[in-house]
C-alpha cells in the first residue's frame, strides 16, 4: 500500500501511539515527577535512559507532541517549549558562544530581532543581511561564522529569503542553518527541502491554529552532521551524533532555563495540529484573493504577499512552496485614508497582534509591535507607517471583503 497522506497520519498519531481503553487523544499527564521502584531504575533514567525524570524535561503528553510535530516536520527529533520565542532563545543560548558570528536575514519577527540585540551583549556578533540574495550572505561570510539563520516567510513583509541557496553555502561550509518556519509550517514545505540543520516553529500561531494556546518546537532535520560542530559541549559528544545538538538543547536549553511546555497546552496544539492542511489551504486561498483584492483597490497604496506577481520573490515562492503562499498579508494605505478610522471601522477582522488564528486579525506594524526598534530600523526593515499586517483566517472571504471594502471607504479622503 501507498505510504498514507500526512493529513491521515495526524489524524491518526495520538491513538496509533497507543492509549489505554480506546482512547483516540493522548492523556494529560499533569504529574511533575516520576516515581521508579527501584534505585537502579532511577538511576538508569538520569543516565539516559528511556522514561520520564521531571516535566521540566519532558511528560508523555509533551512527548507525544514532539513525536507529532517531528512527523510533520519528518526531523529525526523535536524538542517543545513554552513557546516560539523559547524554541528559539534555547537554539541561540545552546549552540552559540562569546566570539562566535551569526549570519541571519535582517527581514525577521521583532522579538526575533530584540534576542539578537541581547546576544550581542553576550559577545555574539550578529550580521544582518537582506538574505534574500545568497551572495548578501557570503560576503558577510567570517572564520567564525557559527549559524546562519532566516524566516522562510518573514514576518510581516513576506519576503522570502533564498533559502535553498542558503542551505546550500552552510552545507558545503558545514555551518548549520537555522530556519524559523513558523510562517509557512512544513505543509508548505519542510525545514529539510532547504538543507536546514534545525526548523524552529512557533507552535502557538498556524500550527495549532485558534489563537488559545502558547507554544514552540526545534525539530533537527538530519542535514547536518553535528560532529563538525565546535560548540557540541563533552557531556553530549557520545551516542549518534545525529542526536547530539537535540541533547544539548534538552538540557541546556529546556532544563536549566526551564521554558516547558504544559501538558494541558500540549494536548489543545496536538488537536489544533489534526486539521492544519484543512485550515491552511483554506486561508491561503483566501489570502490571495484578498491580496488580489486590496491591490486593486483604489484605498491602497502596496500589497506585500507573495502570491502576486509583483511579488519580488513571486517565483521563488512558486518553486519552494508548491502553489501556496502562506496566509499572512500586509499592505500600506493611501495618504488619503486615515489609518486609524479604517482601523476602528471594521467590523469582522480584529485589531490585535498574533497571526495564524482562525480568525482575521490586523494590526498597525510601526506603532506596535516594530515600535521599540525605532524609525532606523523600521526603514531598513522595510516597515513604512502606514503599512497594516494582516492574517487571513477561515471566516468566509466574502465577508472578510466586504469588511475591508466598508472600512476603506469609510477612511477615504476625511
Ligand atoms: C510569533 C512568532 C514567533 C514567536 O512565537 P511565540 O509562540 O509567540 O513565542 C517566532 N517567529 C515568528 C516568525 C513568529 O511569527
Amino acid at each position: 500500500m501507498e505510504k498514507e497522506k500526512l493529513r491521515t497520519r495526524t489524524l491518526h498519531h495520538d491513538r496509533r501511539l497507543g492509549t489505554e481503553a480506546g482512547a483516540v487523544h493522548q492523556p494529560i499527564h499533569s504529574s511533575a515527577e516520576f516515581a521508579y521502584s527501584s534505585a537502579q531504575a532511577l538511576i538508569d533514567v538520569f543516565q539516559g535512559g528511556p522514561g520520564y525524570t521531571y516535566a521540566r524535561q519532558n511528560t508523555p503528553t509533551v512527548a507525544s507532541l514532539e513525536h507529532h510535530v517531528n512527523m510533520v516536520e519528518q526531523g529525526v527529533g523535536t524538542i517543545c517549549f513554552a513557546s516560539g520565542m523559547a524554541a528559539l532563545t534555547a537554539v541561540f543560548l545552546t549552540l552559540l558562544k562569546n566570539g562566535d558570528q551569526v549570519i541571519s536575514s535582517r527581514y525577521l519577527f521583532g522579538n526575533t530581532n530584540s534576542v539578537f540585540q541581547t546576544l550581542e551583549n553576550f559577545g555574539i556578533e550578529v550580521v544582518l543581511v537582506d538574505a534574500c540574495s545568497v551572495e548578501q550572505v557570503e560576503k558577510a561570510w567570517q572564520p567564525n561564522t557559527r549559524m546562519v539563520f532566516a524566516e522562510s516567510i518573514a514576518n510581516p513583509g513576506t519576503q522570502i529569503a533564498h533559502l535553498d541557496e542558503i542551505g546550500s553555502l552552510c552545507q558545503s561550509r558545514e555551518v548549520p542553518f537555522v530556519l524559523d518556519n513558523t510562517l509557512s509550517t512544513a505543509y508548505l514545505a519542510p525545514g529539510k527541502q532547504f538543507q536546514a540543520a534545525l526548523v524552529v516553529n512557533s507552535l502557538s500561531k498556524i500550527m495549532a491554529g485558534h489563537g488559545n494556546v502558547l507554544g514552540g518546537a526545534v525539530t533537527d532535520t538530519g542535514c547536518y552532521d553535528w560532529a563538525q560542530y565546535p560548540n557540541i559541549f563533552a557531556p553530549y559528544r557520545t551516542g549518534d551524533p545525529a542526536q547530539w545538538a537535540l541533547s544539548q538543547i534538552r538540557k541546556k536549553g529546556l532544563r536549566d532555563m526551564g521554558a516547558a511546555l504544559s501538558g494541558e497546552a500540549a494536548h489543545k496544539i496536538a488537536i489544533g495540529l489534526e486539521t492544519l492542511e484543512l485550515r491552511l489551504r483554506q486561508a491561503n486561498q483566501s489570502a490571495l484573493r484578498l491580496a488580489r483584492f486590496l491591490q486593486d483597490h483604489a484605498g491602497v497604496q502596496k500589497v506585500f504577499y507573495p502570491g502576486l506577481g509583483a511579488h519580488p520573490q513571486h517565483e521563488r515562492a512558486k518553486a519552494y512552496f508548491n502553489g501556496h503562499y502562506g496566509t499572512l498579508l500586509s499592505f500600506e494605505l493611501c495618504a488619503d485614508i486615515d489609518l486609524q478610522r479604517f482601523l476602528n471601522r471594521l467590523q469582522v477582522i480584529i485589531l490585535s497582534t498574533h497571526l495564524g488564528d482562525s480568525r482575521s486579525l490586523i494590526l498597525p506594524v510601526a506603532q506596535t509591535i516594530y515600535h521599540e526598534m525605532g524609525p532606523e530600523m523600521r526603514a531598513l526593515m522595510n516597515i513604512d507607517e502606514r503599512l497594516l499586517r494582516l492574517s487571513i483566517g477561515l471566516e468566509c472571504v466574502e465577508d472578510l471583503e466586504n469588511d475591508l471594502h466598508q472600512a476603506l471607504v469609510f477612511a477615504q479622503g476625511v
